[in-house]
């Protein structure tokens, strides 16, 4: 039996694990599911896996959780400290699922707890990448990555010769807007941007997708996961979303990583690894695919892509300044505050105020998340939609 425990057990890659791991109860027992304040979701959740734990981030949604579970044995607990004591619980697994910068502390609890973390939440490796690997090695972590990009160039790359790696291309599919003038898209709509062509994912990285923010996100992530240099990391417009990326080698061999558009797929893969296991994934159908795309991403139409381009190339605190502005922006976004072009011209702004040293620690990290969020704030303010 695998122990798991799947922090946001209620979000998109969190009901995807639990799907995964529901169809085979003999294989895996749950630790912990915790959400942030979804209370009724998780509750049902837990009791249908027979959790030994169930935790909201938001302690306002306890009394909630506990009547749910109450006569049902499954321990509630309430707030953001009880979401990292639920990752001490001694899993051998941990989904680190929860979307945002709010997955940073819990993450680094996950790190330090040792065993194996399944590292969904990009933010907390663009944000605090060098801190997140350091505490990985020094606990003896397994940090597998599930982001599908990052999970494919895993299966690719061939890592006892990375010196013969030439490049890692990470697909993009370019997102719903890809086709769409720089006209069209200052009227895009929240609605319009979480509806992504090929995947279904949760709102915030949906409208990453859109801008192709969410490409550069994962540059920088990329970058910590694997060892290859900056320049070393491209990407490609591939609309069909059939191959999830590659690696080319120095003789000129490419190897990708194909399979349908199913978080279901990378999630079974960090699952079961070094194994694999069933999914009930649709197969792919190359036949009827017919045929793959490619293009080069276009930088006037997405600046957002080069904006993460460069903080990746500057290092230090830039990343984390740029994942803190476009979390505000696009909360922003969302909330109908700003309109879908000031995303990018947001997290330029904030990134040309705020130039701090680079941080060494997690709370220094938290420290200039919070300071870059204030900036943003203030040029959302400047917003007229
Ligand atoms: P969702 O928005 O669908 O789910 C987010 C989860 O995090 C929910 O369980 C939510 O709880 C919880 N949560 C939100 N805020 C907090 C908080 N302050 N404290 C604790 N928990 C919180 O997100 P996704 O599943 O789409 O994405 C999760 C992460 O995975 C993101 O970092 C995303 O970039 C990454 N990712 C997602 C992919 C996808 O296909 N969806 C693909 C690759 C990476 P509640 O429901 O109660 O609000």
């Amino acid at each position: 039996m695998k122990r798991i425990t799947i922090l946001g057990a209620t979000g998109s890659v969190g009901s995807s694990t639990l799907d995964l791991i529901e169809r085979e109860p003999e294989r895996f027992e749950v630790v912990a599911l915790t959400a942030n304040g979804d209370a009724a979701k998780l509750a049902a959740a837990a009791i249908r896996t027979n959790a030994k734990r169930a935790v909201v981030a938001d302690a306002a949604r306890l009394p909630e959780l506990q009547e749910r579970l109450a006569g049902t044995g499954i321990e509630a607990r309430g707030g953001a400290d009880a979401v990292c004591d639920a990752v001490r619980m001694g899993a051998d697994w941990t989904m680190a699922a929860i979307v945002g910068t709010a997955g940073l502390k819990p993450v680094m609890a996950a790190l330090e707890a040792g065993g194996t973390v399944a590292l969904a939440n990009k933010e907390s490796l663009v944000s605090a990448g060098d801190v997140m690997t350091a505490a990985a090695r020094a606990h003896g972590t397994t940090l597998l990555p599930v982001d599908s990009e990052h999970n494919a160039v895993f299966q690719c790359l061939d890592r006892t010769a990375p010196e013969r790696v030439r490049r890692i291309i990470l697909t993009a599919s370019g997102g719903p807007f890809r086709t769409r003038s720089l006209d069209e898209m200052r009227a895009i709509t929240p609605a319009q941007a979480v509806a992504h062509p090929n995947w279904s994912m949760g709102a915030k990285i949906s409208v990453d997708s859109a801008t192709l923010m969410n490409k550069g996100l994962e540059l920088i992530e990329a970058f910590h996961l694997f060892p290859v240099a900056a320049d070393q990391l491209d990407v490609i417009v591939h609309a069909q979303s059939v191959i999830h990326s590659m690696v080319e080698y120095v003789d000129g061999s490419v190897l990708a990583q194909l399979g349908s558009p199913d978080m279901r797929i990378p999630i079974a893969y960090a699952l079961a690894w070094p194994d694999r296991m069933e999914t009930p994934c649709e197969r792919l159908d190359l036949a009827r695919i017919a045929r793959l795309d490619f293009e080069e991403p276009d930088y006037q139409r997405f600046p957002c892509l080069a904006l993460a381009q460069e903080a990746l190339k500057a290092g230090g605190a830039r990343p984390a300044i740029l994942n803190a502005a476009n979390e505000v922006a696009v909360a922003s976004f969302l909330s109908g505050a700003v309109n879908f072009l000031e995303i990018a011209a947001i997290v330029a702004d904030t990134l040309s105020r705020y130039d701090p040293p680079a941080p060494d620690t997690l709370d220094a990290v938290l420290a200039i998340d919070a300071e870059a969020r204030r900036h943003a704030v203030e040029r959302v303010k400047d917003c007229v939609v």
